[in-house]
This record gives structure tokens, sequence and C-alpha cells, in this order.
């Protein structure tokens, strides 16, 4: 008879397809069956009344990355994946960032070294800030080596890409084989609205929501999905907030073109009232886009019942909130301009999804594990060895018990942060215990995993980015090919 390494006993097994009562086996760290009665094993989990999803895969996480001036980033690498691990999160891809002006490959190096104290597996997006031909020959070995996505802005000053560079990186992509991730608003148009309300004297968080309202949005999904289609290259746009950028992207997937849509838990709970709280928390809630309104939510989740919207991260940003290098920065009466945009959320986005999706019926348990782990494993080229619970997949586990009423404070979170915009928050469902590769990382309200166990995933090529292989005209820019009828 096998003996493995661990049994999970009883528990209710929910992937994005399937729901069964199973045992799962566990050897070396991955799957090794699923079945009735299993065993024996070293070590036995009862999982009974419990729900065994595969590990969340949280796709969009800025930990530990190199800040400009007086900002400091509040988490490390073994901070952030406690966070993670305490909310059922066992993957997290993060972003190493181009310094505009100097080259990709040593901030990379720099990056993966402080990734090694992760205490669960990891992945990294390349941002490309300055798409010079060095810095696009420098990518190539870089995304063959497994960075196999990209991350560009259209805006903020410092990152920004013009129309052409930003076509540039779309080409290197096709040429390459990578996914290019979007953070889609129009950034002349912040700039000028922005200054007229400077000039107006309406400068305090809530004119944050006025400086980047909606159609700004709209506009630069539209743009990217334009440009994206002339170079037949498949893209995934970012942190969508409401209901007319989620449109664009519908408009453009019913029209047959790779277009993926993300949201996060922010755009599903935040309205742009928080941003209006007294004393300066309305800080806490600013981040970009910004909140909308009530009727964005409903719509969004619309989005996602849809397929429109396939994934869900948390866009995790640490900044303190009582912080001379966080949201306090440029003081307590700081314009909203002056302030890091960003809210945390590592460890609430899977328990928030599971609360205000599966247990208020609005998405059903394969729904949600398809949005906060087998989808973005499969846009990013990590299914199924993540984001799925099947023989061969590696033993990322996430045991749940459903039932479980939680009031989110602070400090059950295990972050840097020093506060949660859910504080208060009451959710049904929680994650009782966490496994990375068969390895115990979280139990019961204790991160028990070690700095170090985590390891980088390398990616792809995989076929879910693949290029249509539709041109607009018979002329291909990217290869400089003419299309012979
Ligand atoms: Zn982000």
């Amino acid at each position: 008879m096998t003996h493995y390494d661990l049994v999970i006993r009883g528990g209710t097994v929910a992937t994005a397809s399937d729901c069964f009562r199973a045992d799962v086996a566990v050897t070396d760290g991955r799957i090794v069956a699923i079945g009735e009665n299993l065993g024996p094993a070293a070590r036995e989990i009862s999982a009974e009344g419990r729900l065994v999803l595969p590990g969340g895969v949280d796709s969009h996480c800025h930990i530990e990355e190199p800040q400009v001036g007086e900002v400091r980033n509040a988490e490390t690498f073994a901070s952030a994946t406690s966070s993670a691990a305490a909310g059922g999160t066992t993957t997290v891809i993060s972003f190493s960032q181009q310094v505009k002006g100097s080259g990709i490959t040593e901030a990379l190096r720099d990056y993966h070294e402080k990734a090694t104290r992760a205490l669960i597996d990891y992945s990294f997006h390349l941002v490309v800030t300055d798409p010079t031909d060095a810095v696009l020959e420098e990518l190539v070995p870089l995304i063959e080596e497994g960075h196999r996505s990209l991350k560009i802005f259209m805006t903020y000053t410092n990152v920004v890409l013009d129309d052409e560079q930003t076509l540039r990186v779309l080409a290197l992509a096709r040429k390459t084989g990578a996914l290019v991730t979007v953070h889609a608003e129009n950034h002349a148009a912040i700039m000028y609205l922005t200054r007229a309300l400077e000039k107006a004297g309406l400068t305090a968080p809530k004119y944050h929501a006025w400086a980047k309202p909606m159609p700004v949005e709209r506009e630069a999904c539209h743009r990217i999905i334009m440009l994206s289609e002339l170079l037949d290259v498949p893209i995934q746009i970012f942190h969508v907030s409401g209901a007319e950028a989620a449109e664009e992207i519908r408009r453009a997937q019913n029209r047959g073109l790779k277009v993926f849509g993300e949201t996060c838990p922010q755009y599903l709970m935040l309205t742009a009232a928080d941003l209006d709280r007294p004393d300066f928390e309305g800080a806490k809630f600013l981040c970009s886009p910004a909140p909308r309104t009530t009727a964005d939510q409903e719509a969004l989740w619309d989005y996602i019942r849809t397929g429109t919207i396939g994934v869900v991260s948390s866009d995790h940003a640490p900044n303190r909130f009582d912080d001379l290098h966080g949201k306090k920065v440029g003081g307590v009466d700081a314009p909203f301009s002056a302030i890091p945009n960003g809210v945390p959320g590592l460890a609430t986005r899977l328990p928030i999804l599971f609360s205000e999706g599966v247990v208020k019926g609005r998405i059903d348990l394969n729904t949600f594990v398809a949005l906060t782990a087998a989808n973005p494993a499969k846009l990013f080229g990590l299914h199924p060895r993540k984001g799925t619970i099947a023989v061969g997949a590696d033993a990322d586990i996430a045991i749940w018990d459903p039932e479980r009423k939680v009031t989110i404070r602070n400090d059950m979170l295990h972050h840097g942060v020093d506060y949660t915009v859910y504080e208060g928050v009451e959710v049904t469902g929680w994650p009782v215990m966490t496994l990375s590769r068969g390895e115990v990382v979280y139990d019961d309200g204790a991160v028990v995993g070690k700095p170090g166990h985590g390891r980088f995933l390398a990616r792809g090529p995989y076929d879910a980015i693949k290029p249509r292989g539709r041109h607009v005209t018979p002329f291909d820019p990217v290869t400089g090919e003419v299309e012979t009828a």
C-alpha cells in the first residue's frame, strides 16, 4: 500500500469546474492521488466540513519594489507572502520595475535576491518604462528565462509610455511570446484635470476621483485595445473599475480579440465617497483608477458573471497610513496628487470575494476558484501546476471553513501596512489552513511558513497567449512580411 507524505481527508474539493468529496494525497510537494479512503500517510489532516480549494494565485501585487523619493514600501517578501498565505493565497506575481534611463537586468537580479525570502512561490512581471532599442534587446533573454509578462503604464509621470513606445513593447511581446499587462488611464487628461482642480483650490483626497473620472479610463482601455489589435498581441487590462471600462473589454472580446480583464475587491467594495472620509482618512482609500459608484460595483459583478472580467487580483500596494514615508509623505494636508496611490489587500482578497460573491449568491464556488486561482494561473502560464487540485499539480491548497464569521481587523492580516480598507467589515468564510507544496504555511491564525520556502516560477511559452494570426492589413508590421493572396 502506498505511503503518502500527507493526506487531507474528507473535505469537499472544488476546482474551477468540479465540486466533489474526496481525500487528497501529497508526496514530495505534489498531489499524487485524489480519491476515497486514501492512505496511509505520515501526516493526516481532517477536512471534514471544510472546503479544499486550490491556493489563490494573486497575479497583481506590489511587493518590495524600490520607491522614489521619501516613500517607503511597508512590505518585505517575507511579510507580504505571510499575509498572502493568511488569506489562502499560495502564488504571487509581483513587479520588477525598470528605472527609466537604466537597464532592466540589474534591477531584476536585485529583485530576485529580495524574493528569496518569500514563504510561497512567486513570479514577476517586468515593468518597461523606457523601451529603447537597447532595453528591448535586453528584455529578450529575460523573457526567455521565464519572465513571460510585461507591464506598461499609460499614466504616471516617469513611467508613462506614449503610443509609439507602447507599440514597440507590444511588438516585442509578440516576437518573444509574452503577455502585456496594462494600467489604462489617459495621462494628459489626468494632468490637465489635476491642474484645473488645484487652480480651483480643490485638493482634498476626494478630488482624486474628479481628476480621474471614468472617461479617462474608458478612453485608455479603448486605445490600448486598438493598439493591441493593430499588432495582434494579447493583453490583460488591469484593475477595471466600473461599467464603461468593462464595456470596452466586452466589445473587444465580442470581436474575437484576445483582451483579458481584471478587477480587484476594492472596486467591488469601495466607492468614491470613501475618499471623502474626514481627517485625511480618505487617503487610505485613494487608489487608481479611483473607486466609482455602487452601480459600477453591481455592473462589475455582471461582467464577472458573464466572463468579461476573468481575474480578481489584489493590486496590493503597501503604503502605511500614519507614516511620513507612507500616505502622509506630503503631510496631512497634502493635495491628492501628492498622496501615494493604492490599497493593501493580499490577505483580504479571497475572503472578501468568497463572502460577497459565493455566500451572497452572486457567483458560484467554481467561479470563485476560477477568478482567484485557475484563470490567473492559465493566463500567466502557471496552469495546471498552479490554480487547480489535480494529480501532478503542486500541493498548493487552502482549506476553508465556509461558515466561519470573521470581523476583519488589521492585526489579523499579517502584513506590514498599518491599516486595511475593510476594518470592521464582517465576512463569512475564511481559510483555516494554507499549504504551499505540501508544507503548512498558515494554520488557523498563525503564519508558520518559513521565509525561503518560496521558489521562483519560470513561465512559458504557453498557448493561452498565442496571437490570433489575424492582421488588419496584408502587411504584418511586427515581422515586416506582406501576405500574398
Ligand atoms: Zn498595481
